[in-house]
């Protein structure tokens, strides 16, 4: 099956209990990661909370061209 709805990334080996596959999926409250293999999963931390005053992937909007 294809993405359905685009809402599904994935995260290979990235479980830290199993080293299994993770998917990250968003809920109503937010973003959780789930494996597959031994069903572990938690919620992700927002991305507000991550800060990095050198951030080598800036956005800027683009006013000009
Ligand atoms: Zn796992």
């Amino acid at each position: 099956m294809e993405t359905e709805g685009g809402g599904k990334m994935w995260k290979l080996r990235s479980c830290p209990k199993c080293h299994g596959d993770v998917f990250l999926e968003k809920d109503i409250s937010g973003w959780y990661q789930r494996c597959l293999q031994c069903g572990y999963n938690r919620d992700m931390i927002p991305l507000v909370e991550v800060k990095k005053p050198v951030n080598s992937r800036k956005k800027e909007p683009v006013l000009q061209r």
